[in-house]
């Protein structure tokens, strides 16, 4: 069967074909500029070159449209027609409480996903008009919902809740929730089976590494703890955001630099994380390694906080499932840099980690990057959040 993984965001909506048989992808493409003037589609149909197209996109139901016609058009589609698609599987970001998993979308489960709109109002709302649009063009074709944040609400209360009044917690459901549950859910389990062990009886570390980044620890196949937290902000110091940060910082900040609370956010989620300690040089960590390797100050600084916040976590989640089996690296920056797994793998000789420098070096594949005889086994594995939407949905039609 045929599923059309759709991702959408404010503006732009990316699009998979996947044949669930194969799990092959046989059409993929991105809507861009959607509602705003230089609207346009590229498509590429597999093994074919790819195709680029402006269109109007006054709205996502016309970039819906655009996605149809490129995937069924006579010459370059990939399909004959609609009904060779059998489902649409739609990443959502936020399933607050109510979604512990991968769930097929009707009416009631709309309303409970817009009910989490106010966790993440600048993703769930697009998300959902990703699934309208697609409902009115696909009437008869089943939905999933597949959320960013389902995998990790496994975790116990002692990582769910922040130490502020319980009450929060109760009026607001404020705690922290975790992102890309779908790419730790998806490498955790690859990391399991590259072990060889069974996925409910090890302890696994997975670090997410890519402009926005996370890391989670997978006791027992369940998610225990995870770095970011109400929002994608908290946790590790990424590409533009800060990660953790003492909250008096806000007001001090505010009132040194006359912002207001939405500047200072923008501050925080926009012009800080690795770009930010580089002065402004590159949130792009392929920029960011050639200053390091140049010697320049301000890439060094922000490669190396960014390296140690990451061995903080790392530490933090080896003693909060008393133990680790295996960590694995995930996302642009943990499939590809290998300097960045080097520095960080440095730091874990403790573990009984040492880096195997020949494989390190390689790039997007799934390989042991620590030695044989390291005690806890290190890997590279590359992430594939659209196959594991295509699979979670398949599994609920
Ligand atoms: P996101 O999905 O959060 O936007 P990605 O997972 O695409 O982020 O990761 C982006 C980061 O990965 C950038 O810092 C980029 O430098 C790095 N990256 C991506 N591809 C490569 C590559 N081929 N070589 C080195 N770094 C890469």
């Amino acid at each position: 069967m045929n599923i059309l993984v759709i991702n959408c965001g404010s503006s732009s909506l990316k699009f998979q074909l996947i044949d669930s048989d194969s799990e092959k992808v046989i059409g993929k493409g991105l809507c861009d500029r959607i509602g705003i003037e230089g609207s346009g589609i590229t498509f590429t149909p597999e093994g074919k070159d790819k195709i680029k197209k402006e269109y109007p996109m006054p709205d996502h139901e016309a970039a819906i449209k655009y996605v149809i016609e490129a995937l069924t058009d006579k010459d370059t589609g990939v399909v004959k027609s609609l009904e060779e698609i059998g489902a649409v599987g739609h990443r959502i970001v936020h399933g607050g409480e109510k979604f512990n998993k991968a769930t097929l979308i009707n009416e009631e489960v709309i309303k409970a996903i817009e009910e989490c709109n106010d966790l993440a109002p600048l993703h769930n709302p697009a998300n959902l008009i990703g699934v309208r649009a697609c409902q009115k063009l696909m009437p008869e074709t089943p939905m999933v919902a597949v959320f960013d944040t389902a995998f990790h609400q496994t975790m116990p209360k002692e990582a769910y809740l922040y130490g502020l009044p319980y009450s929060y917690y109760e009026k607001y459901k404020i705690r922290r929730y975790g992102f890309h549950g779908t790419s730790h859910d998806f490498v955790s389990h690859e990391a399991a089976s590259m072990m060889g062990k069974d996925y409910d009886d090890c302890k696994i570390i997975v670090c997410h590494l890519g402009n926005g980044a996370s890391v989670s620890a997978v006791k027992n196949g369940k998610c225990v703890d995870t770095s970011m937290g109400l929002t994608p902000l908290e946790g590790l110091i990424m590409g533009t955001r800060s990660g953790d940060l003492d909250p008096a910082i806000l007001e001090f900040l505010c009132d040194k630099e006359n912002m207001n609370i939405h500047e200072m956010l923008n501050v925080l989620n926009k012009k800080s994380g690795v770009f930010g300690l580089s002065e402004d040089f590159s949130s792009d960590f392929r920029d960011l390694e050639d200053g390091y390797n140049k010697g320049q100050e301000n890439c060094i600084r922000a490669v190396e906080c960014f390296c140690y916040r990451v061995v903080k976590y790392i530490g933090a989640y080896a003693a909060a499932m008393n133990g680790v089996d295996c960590i694995a690296f995930t996302a642009g920056i943990g499939e590809n840099t290998a300097f960045v797994r080097e520095i960080i793998m440095n730091y874990l000789g403790y573990l009984g980690i040492e880096v195997d420098k020949v494989n390190n070096k390689t790039r997007g594949e799934s390989i042991l990057i620590s030695t044989k005889d390291s005690k806890v086994k290190v890997y590279s594995i590359p992430t594939n959040e659209e196959l594991a939407i295509a699979r979670q949905t398949l599994e609920l039609i």
